[in-house]
């Protein structure tokens, strides 16, 4: 195990089907259109390569659109986990673009299996152009009627968004609409150039400070929604050196493919071909338990090569406390190595909030009041 890796993943992502119904333009999902379904054979794998050494671990169901996999199925992936998550020791999330209607009967299996639900739209309507089904049409009303038989079952359920080049000046009515979805947690992802989304257009890092400025504004007035960025950060200032330190170790995230196949630190890495890392996969869960598969992780070239880019970013970079070297796939999507280290990624979504906060912080000079004082977005600082 390579000693900047964490012994254990936090979470591992598992992929019940590539296939997605939807068409989003900025989708970095290469194998979106196949219909490549993952077997209870291949899950009762994921399940028992989970050490009883582990700490409980969040197993998120993530796609392709993982309701495309049918109820049915997908109820049977979840058996061979039963066990551990009788006995805590995995909790179930789906995260879901609405490609596939969200039924009372799907409600019933996120009860019985107590799943935690994760609903991927951007903002309002105008906002939402980027969230298209095949035939070019607008997916917007019918992920808001999934959004609505959540509700009416009391389901509560967390957002991810993209934030796209147009919704950089609108971060205050994007928050707005959160709150008013009824959602408490959201996780704003700037869209970045990744696998299929390789000729994508990211934010400049002026355009996302003024998002994640106009946020942190949002959230020093109200505390309805926890925005995942913000609470990262501000959770990070809380801390004290010794935590931050022991903090520091990246999650593998083993992502897991239908076929059983694993990919390391980066679960856009899956399905992606490349001359120099060929397929990245890091084994086979029906091979090897996953254990096994992360003690190996060093003999990959991208891992090697991303171990000394984080020495790199140590080295160099300001940021590298809060960052820890930000998201691998991003280095390979924007340089075509793991070795590099800067991107548009961790200057918009690492570099960028840090900055906007320190520049409010000055502005005002009131480090000690409204923001400081009183957490944001009902985050209080973490000791
Ligand atoms: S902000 Fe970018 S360059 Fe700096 S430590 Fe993070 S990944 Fe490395």
């Amino acid at each position: 195990m390579a000693p900047w890796m964490a012994e254990q993943p936090k979470t591992i992502v598992a992929q019940p089907t590539t296939l997605c119904p939807m068409d989003c333009t900025y989708c970095y999902l290469l194998e979106r259109h196949l219909k490549q379904e993952m077997t209870p054979q291949v899950a009762s794998a994921i399940a028992h390569g989970i050490a009883a050494s582990w700490e409980p671990v969040e197993v998120v169901w993530h796609g392709g659109e993982p309701l495309a996999v049918g109820l049915e199925r997908f109820a049977e992936l979840l058996q061979p986990f039963e066990p551990l998550r009788r006995a805590g020791r995995v909790r179930h999330k789906v995260q879901t673009g609405g490609g596939r209607p969200i039924t009372d009967a799907w409600c019933d299996v996120f009860e019985q299996y107590e799943i935690g639900v994760g609903v991927s739209i951007d903002g309002p309507r105008e906002l939402n152009r980027h969230r298209v089904d095949r035939g070019g049409r607008p997916m917007f009303d019918r992920t808001m009627a999934g959004i609505e038989t959540l509700k009416r079952r009391g389901i509560p359920f967390t957002v991810l968004a993209v934030v796209s080049q147009d919704g950089t000046g609108q971060a205050g009515q994007v928050l707005d609409f959160m709150r008013d979805l009824g959602t408490s947690w959201v996780g704003f992802n700037v869209e970045a150039k990744e696998g299929a989304n390789s000729d994508g257009q990211t934010p400049s890092i002026d355009h996302a400070r003024r998002f994640w400025r106009d946020t942190f504004e949002w959230c020093r007035r109200s505390n309805d929604v926890t925005v995942r960025e913000v609470s990262n950060l501000w959770g990070f200032l809380g801390l004290t050196q010794d935590r931050r330190d022991a903090d520091s170790r990246h999650d593998p995230i083993p992502t897991i493919a239908w076929n059983g196949d694993v990919v390391l630190l980066s679960p856009e890495l899956l399905g992606v071909r490349s001359i120099t890392y060929d397929d990245f996969i890091a084994g086979n869960v029906l091979e090897n338990d996953l254990p096994t598969i992360l003690l190996r992780a060093d003999e990959l070239l991208y891992v090697q090569e991303f171990a000394a880019a984080l020495k790199t970013c140590k080295q160099t970079c300001e940021f590298f406390s809060f960052c820890q070297g930000a998201h691998a796939g991003d280095r390979f999507f924007e340089h075509g190595t793991f070795a590099a280290t800067e991107t548009d990624h961790c200057r918009n979504s690492v570099q960028a909030p840090v900055l906007a906060l320190a520049e409010l912080l000055n502005r005002r000079g009131e480090a000690d009041d409204g923001l400081g004082a009183h957490g944001a977005c009902g985050v209080e600082p973490r000791h």
